[in-house]
């Protein structure tokens, strides 16, 4: 079984790899597991523009997938008890037909490296509820590390905010140490891109809504009521 990372290295590698290897490949998994009947491979991924998600059995000699990151938490070093092969390859660079002329960085929001996230959804009404948010997020400061605005979906459909903001299926996967869901109700879609953060903090008006079954602290409440307040103790305290 080779498992690689879904990132822009993996989804070049693997399918030149399984080329090579006469292997069949499943990309961009979001779970894995293995069939108890055979040992088989068995891959989960979203289809049909992430409408459905399918189950792939991975069958032969070679079973190969690419993972999305972030899906799973990360594994204690050393754990699965396998041996670590550091290899030493050379590369000779006559050999490459592309050239490297210029790196530009790009000016991208990199949700997925920050300490805390901070999402908001439809439950703000419209784009100010923003503003409470980066309220809030100044007031956290860099005291906890990096702090960066999320969303849903329903966020960026409303226009209220861009899609590179967007957390989920669709968007971006995270598992930040803390995740702060401000009017957002925790469908699947969104749930999936989450749900692996370390604590997850609520503040839903809907007491019954889905979010709360997957968070660590739940405020039912307004959240008009709570920031304000939320931010005026940060400021004070930190
Ligand atoms: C193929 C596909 C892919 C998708 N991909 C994604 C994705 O990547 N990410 C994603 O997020 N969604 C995705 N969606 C959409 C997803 O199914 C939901 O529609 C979306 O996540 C809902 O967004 P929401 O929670 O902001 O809105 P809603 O479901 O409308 O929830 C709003 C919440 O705000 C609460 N609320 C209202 N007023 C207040 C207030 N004053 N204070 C506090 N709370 C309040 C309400 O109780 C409610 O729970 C996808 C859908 C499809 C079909």
């Amino acid at each position: 079984m080779l498992l690689m990372s879904h990132s822009f290295i993996g989804m070049e590698l693997a399918p030149r790899l399984a080329c090579r290897l006469d292997s069949r490949l499943t990309t961009d998994c979001i779970e894995l597991a293995v069939d108890p009947a055979d040992g088989c491979l068995l891959a989960t991924k979203p289809v049909s523009g992430g409408n459905a998600i399918s189950v792939f059995k991975c069958s032969g000699q070679t079973q190969m997938v690419t993972v999305r990151g972030n899906v799973f938490p990360p594994a204690e070093s050393g754990s699965a008890g396998g041996a670590v092969a550091p290899i030493s390859i050379t590369i000779d660079e006559s050999m490459s037909r592309t050239q490297s002329l210029e790196i530009v960085a790009e000016d991208t929001v990199a949700l997925d490296k920050a300490n805390i996230v901070i999402a908001g959804g439809a439950g703000l009404g419209d784009e100010d509820g923003f503003e409470l948010l980066e309220e809030l997020a100044e007031a956290l400061g860099q005291s906890f590390g990096s702090v960066m605005i999320g969303c849903s979906r329903m966020a960026v459909d409303k226009g209220w905010i861009s899609s590179d903001h967007q957390i989920g299926l669709t968007g971006t996967i995270i598992a930040p140490d803390v995740y702060v869901a401000v009017g957002i109700s925790g469908a699947i879609h969104h749930l999936v891109g989450m749900v692996h953060s370390k604590k997850i903090i609520a503040i839903n008006t809907d007491p019954s809504c889905n979010i709360f079954k997957v968070a660590d602290y739940g405020i039912v409440e307004d959240y008009e009521q709570v920031l304000p307040t939320l931010i005026k103790r940060l400021e004070e305290v930190l």
